[in-house]
């Protein structure tokens, strides 16, 4: 009995290292077929970039088409992205044909390189406002991020941009997959392309959710205009699956609904303290208190309270205007 176990432990072990991307202490990562359509998605560890996770900590995910796959933000770095192209040729050994880039943040598209490297012929896209930020300074400002805090950048330089352009409402057929794009003007950033597949009527919402962890809000994003559009996708979106740019995909209320909720609930006491003529720091600890379990989110503790003076002086100049 005992030999038993140990042979099967043996090639349970054994058969966990072939199939999957072994990534230390955060377990074994592979692509996930959604449901039965043609969406693969491998979600990564949903926290802040760091050595053990490599700086691999986003969703990649891709399309298959009838001779090629489509790819939505490949992973932040070379390396990385190399593991997710062997994950990839696991599920499928169809070339990639298109990337997809959902902003202008390099944890999504750094790996955009090793793509290009293996297939030259691949058509990069974004949002011409991604294409032009991070040509004039926000590809260096990542790679110095991600640089500090994975060290794994090597490889990654010299960037692949983006070369083709997607604009709000477009609609683009890739190998007979139908794509909607919506480009919010200031969400999370003022980068940001939420893709609607068609075929399986999945949504990709790119970092305007997450879940489990948080990241930050920088000078081109709105909080105000991500819950603007996050309420719009809660009462309009009639889609089977949301993907977040962090975190587990799932149906409209367990996915966008907490985001939308830590966002909304620092609106609420960024606004009383506004009303009252007070700092909005003395509310830190009535939003944690209501937030419950989202206050255990990775990087809360150095985020929310950044996210409650950036919202706090959003309403402020709203109502300068
Ligand atoms: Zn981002």
């Amino acid at each position: 009995m005992k030999r038993i176990i140990s042979l099967m432990l043996f090639i349970a072990f054994f058969a966990s290292t072939l199939f999957a991307w072994e990534l230390g202490k955060y377990g074994n990562f592979k692509f996930e077929r959604m449901g039965t359509s043609n969406v693969w998605i491998m979600h990564g560890p949903a926290m802040e970039p760091n050595r053990k996770n490599r700086g691999f900590m986003n969703n990649p995910a891709f399309i298959e088409g009838k001779n090629g796959l489509i790819v939505i933000d490949p992973g932040g770095n070379y390396r990385v992205g190399k593991k997710i192209l062997e994950e990839i040729e696991k599920v499928s050994k169809k070339p990639i044909v298109a990337v997809l880039n959902t902003h202008k943040h390099g944890d999504h598209w750094f790996a955009n390189v090793a793509v290009a490297e293996k297939y030259p012929k691949a058509a990069f896209y974004a949002h011409p406002n991604m294409i032009k930020e991070a040509k004039a300074g926000e590809a260096d400002k990542w790679y110095g991020i991600l640089q500090r805090l994975s060290g794994n950048l090597e490889g990654s330089r010299p960037y692949r941009y983006p070369d083709h352009e997607l604009v709000d409402g477009q609609t683009i057929e890739i190998d007979g997959q139908h794509f909607l794009i919506h480009h919010p003007k200031k969400a999370h950033t003022d980068t940001d392309i939420l893709i609607e597949h068609k075929e399986s009527n999945t949504l990709f919402l790119g970092d305007n959710v997450m879940k489990n962890r948080l990241g930050g809000f920088d000078s081109s994003s709105s909080i105000l205009g991500n819950i603007e559009l996050l309420e719009g996708i809660m009462k309009n979106g009639r889609y089977a699956l949301y993907v977040p740019g962090h975190g587990p995909s799932g149906a409209k209320e367990e996915t966008v609904g907490p985001y939308l909720r830590y966002l909304k609930t620092l609106k609420k006491w960024a606004q009383k303290a506004y009303d009252n003529d007070e700092e909005y720091y003395v509310y830190k600890d009535k939003v944690t208190k209501e937030l419950g379990s989202i206050a255990m989110w990775d990087a809360y503790d150095h985020q929310m309270g950044k996210h409650l003076g950036k919202v706090y002086r959003e309403i402020e100049e709203k109502d300068m205007e």
